[in-house]
């Protein structure tokens, strides 16, 4: 079996991951959703009632990350995804979390989304996608997933906190969000899932020559 690395980077509810994991299991590859690894690790720091922005100690909860962190339950609400963008800006918890992702991807290739994947954990992947939509559409699925999950929230409050995120990800000098020089971008504001996955599937073809 192939061990084909393929990185799919891009901003907060551009529809990465469902694609990534669609991908994935067409392709038979393993999938690791990297924004679950900074999400327990902010929930450490909030289980220990300390600062997401205490560099301290968003490092000593990175380092002391366990598997079973990515199974709870509560890595996907509001209070999560402010934590996680706030210890994403710390350069330790980044240089703590580097070796699992490529750890994860050696063993036996896999499809990696977050970030900085193809600009950093795997600049050599063997095929990197930048996954885009305007910010007003992803706060819109946003809020039609939190809504779906029985969170309510109000549409504004979504779209400023993706922006904020975005920001953050983009301002921060430790790995920021920018698409690799190779990577094919792909603008989801006007796709639906199955559109995005045709456009991802065609470039996977046509790299790996696949029928
Ligand atoms: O992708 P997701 O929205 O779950 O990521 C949560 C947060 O983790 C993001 O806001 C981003 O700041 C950070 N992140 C990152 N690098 C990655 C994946 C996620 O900085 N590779």
């Amino acid at each position: 079996m192939s061990r084909w690395i393929i990185a799919i980077d891009g901003p907060a509810a551009a529809g990465k991951g469902t694609l990534a994991r669609r991908l994935a299991a067409y392709l038979r590859l393993p999938y690791l959703d990297t924004g679950l690894l900074y999400r327990a690790v902010g929930r450490r720091v909030l289980d220990r009632d300390e600062s997401p922005t205490d560099a301290a100690a968003a490092e000593c909860a990175a380092l002391a990350l366990q598997p079973e962190d990515m199974e709870r339950t509560d890595l996907r609400d509001p209070a999560a995804d402010a934590a996680a963008s706030a210890v994403a800006d710390v350069r330790g918890v980044r240089a703590a979390l580097l070796d699992f992702q490529r750890r994860f991807g050696a063993e036996r290739g896999a499809v990696l989304d977050g970030r900085d994947i193809g600009t950093v954990i795997f600049p050599n992947a063997d095929l990197k996608l930048f996954v885009t939509a305007s910010p007003e559409a992803r706060a819109h699925r946003r809020w039609l997933e939190l809504r779906g999950r029985g969170l309510g929230a109000d549409l504004l409050d979504v779209e400023r906190d993706i922006r904020a995120r975005d920001a953050r990800d983009i301002a921060r000098t430790a790995s920021p969000l920018v698409p690799a020089a190779d990577a094919i971008p792909i603008d989801t504001t006007t796709l639906d899932a199955d559109a995005a996955f045709a456009v991802a599937l065609r470039a996977a073809r046509s790299r790996f020559g696949l029928e």
